[in-house]
């Protein structure tokens, strides 16, 4: 069989994820390799350190990457910090709150859960209560949950956690760039993500950061041979995964550069160039520009005529659940937006299934050309399937948040690869 070169047809991906990587973020992972101990490498190594301690805000030390996608990062961080037989405290408000909790379960831990309706989020004395009754070591809990579109308060809960001697881990994958994040101010223990949502990358990288308190616990755990044995390992249980052993891949990380796996070179370059341009534009203003996107296809959906499912309030600001409408068949309605339009929407899980659309606005992708262009063609397969929608009704609604707003810029507005990877541009081009 002769295959030819790889292809994709031309994808504006509008789901909760993965989006359309920033082209300045391919570019990077083009570049080539060199030696796992070159010191152009571990030079990298250093500053992939040091740009995520400014997309976390953070001062840890222990800010490195995973190798793997988002939820590689979850385990290492569960994995390593979960003694078998300790308790964990899950608070589940979606999908990725039974993912912690199924996790937890099998690095041993003894799992007590508190479960929201899904669209709800959780008050911090509600999780306060949790913990006086559960007396956990670990409270593991989502920010934001793309499978509700929900976003977790966290300020205020480390303090919490501290108060009561218990760490606190949080899951940033579909949240972080997007909306408000601070790891030292948030008093957070590990926080893990990854690269396909905010980020404006691929997935197949997981940030993370280990306050000094984390630090202490997984080190605790760190069995090594005599020779680099320091004084502080063995008093735990080992960790059980040698791939996500994060005692083992600060050691890789560290000054001490102990052989583990074999860095992956292309995504290092990949996460590296995520941050470099998240700390270029601002972190700040990047949660700024996600905001402005989100409210936009927010008053897109509603100027459709469409109902939006949870407490918007506490909604994320990269993605929005839109319900969708009697006697329109959801999946082909998602397929007419691929096939017609080239524009990918998510479907849902769960209680939400054949219920909602997730429509994001995140990473390179919270842009008003795409924000307008996905609400323009939805109104269009609307219409095809039989709705009443007013016309005009979705962008002539984001046109006006965007009158009323300065505007917030572009993701690299001064690239001009921007311009060529347009999805109209770049449509019918047959190379
Ligand atoms: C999207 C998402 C993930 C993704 O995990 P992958 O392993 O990269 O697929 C993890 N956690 C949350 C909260 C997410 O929204």
């Amino acid at each position: 069989m002769t295959s030819r070169q790889i292809n994709p047809p031309p994808r504006l991906l509008m789901g909760p994820g993965p989006i359309n990587a920033d082209p300045r973020v391919l570019r990077a992972m083009s570049a080539q390799l060199v030696g796992q101990y070159d010191p152009a490498m571990t030079g990298y190594m250093n500053e992939v350190m040091e740009l995520y301690r400014g997309v976390f805000k953070t001062s840890n030390e222990a800010t490195f990457l995973v190798d793997g996608t988002s939820r590689a990062g979850i385990e290492a961080a569960l994995i390593s910090l979960i003694e078998p037989g300790a308790k964990v405290l899950v608070p589940i408000f979606g999908r990725f709150g039974h993912l912690l909790k199924e996790i937890a379960v099998r690095a041993g831990a003894e799992v007590a859960v508190r479960e929201k309706t899904w669209g709800q989020v959780f008050t911090p004395e509600e999780i306060e209560q949790a913990i006086v009754e559960e007396r956990p070591a670990l409270l593991a809990l989502v920010q934001g949950d793309t499978s509700t579109t929900m976003n977790q308060p966290l300020a205020g809960i480390g303090e919490i956690c501290q108060r009561h001697d218990v760490l606190f881990y949080t899951d940033v994958t579909a949240s972080l760039a997007g909306n408000e994040f601070s790891a030292d101010a948030w008093n957070v223990d590990a926080v893990t993500a990854g690269l396909q949502k905010c980020l404006g990358g691929p997935s197949g990288s997981a940030p993370i950061t280990l306050s000094e308190r984390a630090v202490e616990a997984i080190r605790s755990r760190r069995h090594v041979e005599a020779g680099i044995a320091d004084g502080t390992e063995g008093r735990g249980t080992r960790i059980a995964s040698n791939y996500f052993d994060l005692a083992m891949i600060m050691d890789y990380w560290g000054p001490q550069r102990l052989n583990h796996h074999t860095e992956a070179t292309s995504m290092l370059y990949g996460a590296r160039e995520c941050a470099r341009l998240l700390l270029q534009e601002g972190v700040d203003d990047a949660v700024a520009r996600h905001e402005l996107h989100g409210r936009a296809m927010l008053a897109g959906v509603q100027g459709l005529g469409l109902q939006v499912f949870g407490d918007i309030a506490h909604k994320m600001n990269n993605v929005v659940a839109v319900e969708i409408p009697a006697g329109i068949d959801g999946d082909a309605a998602r397929t007419a937006m691929l096939q017609d339009y080239g524009i990918e929407i998510g479907t849902s899980f769960g209680p939400l299934h054949g219920k909602v659309w997730r429509i994001g606005t995140m990473g390179y992708n919270a842009r008003k050309d795409a924000v307008m262009l996905t609400l323009a063609a939805l109104e269009q397969v609307l219409r095809a399937g039989g709705a009443e929608v007013r016309p005009g009704g979705g962008a002539g609604a984001a046109a006006e948040i965007y009158q009323a707003q300065p505007d917030r810029g572009q993701p690299g507005e001064h690239d001009q690869s921007l311009q060529s990877t347009h999805p109209l541009q770049s449509r019918g081009v047959s190379p």
